[in-house]
């Protein structure tokens, strides 16, 4: 691994974001540094949520790596002369994964979220597709506080250098926040519903709607019941039109 990278910075609605040609080449060097890393992976809906929720706006300005996950951001930030591409949280997650497998000190992982047996389901698909991968333990996102407590307990015992957690935005952000001091050297990433995509219970929109800016069309297709929250679409290009200096 070379010299440290470095990463830019860029604001959307007055939150930042991290500008990187090689986000998962600087996630591997603070993963070899075990230097703790919250990623965010902001959007449009996020953005505007955080404009109503002053705690969701701190967790994402505190994040040491916000990535431009959603169309909304990117077209903003490139209509301001930023030349950025597009990097869903997805695909960075799934590259660190594959990634953290090959390291010579190769990195255990840990999967929290989704109905009971997503992840474990997610996990498993994930070990076939990456033998090598270190998969520290599972937990459905539907936990009592007995659990949850559990929960807490066998992540302080188990140090995961990575953890991916997948309870729907600003749930999980929130939740980082509140426990990352648990694991303090590990990267965690806030997934969304990812793990129902990897468990095969949901399909991504494909590559043609993607590139063209229209992945929300097709999860306004695949799940109807989406379209109060995704006012929020609308309400961003407004705000993208009407607010200066960021
Ligand atoms: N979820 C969870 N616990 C909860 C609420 C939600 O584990 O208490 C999971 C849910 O099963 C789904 C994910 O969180 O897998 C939310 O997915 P969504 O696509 O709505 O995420 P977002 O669009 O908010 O990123």
């Amino acid at each position: 691994m070379g010299a440290q990278k470095q990463l830019g910075i860029s604001s959307v609605l007055g939150l930042p974001v991290h500008l990187s040609d090689d986000y998962l080449g600087w996630l591997i060097s603070q993963l070899q540094q075990n230097q703790g890393v919250h990623i965010v992976t902001l959007n449009a809906e996020m953005a505007i949520q955080a404009e109503q929720n002053e705690a969701l706006a701190t967790v994402i300005r505190k994040a040491e790596l916000v990535i431009p996950d959603g169309a909304g951001v990117v077209l903003y930030l490139r209509s301001r002369g930023k030349p950025i591409q597009r990097c869903p949280g997805i695909e960075l997650a799934e590259a660190l994964l594959r990634q953290s497998a090959t390291l010579d000190r190769p990195s255990s992982v840990f999967f929290y979220g989704g109905a009971p047996g997503v992840c474990q389901t997610a996990a498993t698909q994930f070990q076939q597709k990456i033998p090598g991968l270190t998969i520290a333990g599972t937990q459905h996102g539907y936990l009592s506080s007995d659990e949850q407590a559990q929960l807490l307990q066998t992540l302080q015992h188990l140090q995961p250098q990575i953890i991916l957690v997948g309870l729907g935005v600003p749930r999980q952000e929130l939740w980082i926040m509140a426990h990352r001091y648990l694991c303090p050297d590990a990267i965690w990433i806030g997934v969304g519903g990812s793990f129902d995509i990897w468990a095969g219970i949901k399909t991504r929109a494909p590559g043609w709607l993607r590139n063209n800016h229209l992945e929300w069309v097709y999860r306004l297709y695949q799940e109807p019941w989406r379209w109060r929250r995704m006012l929020a679409l609308p309400k961003f290009a407004w705000r993208a039109l009407v607010h200066s200096g960021g």
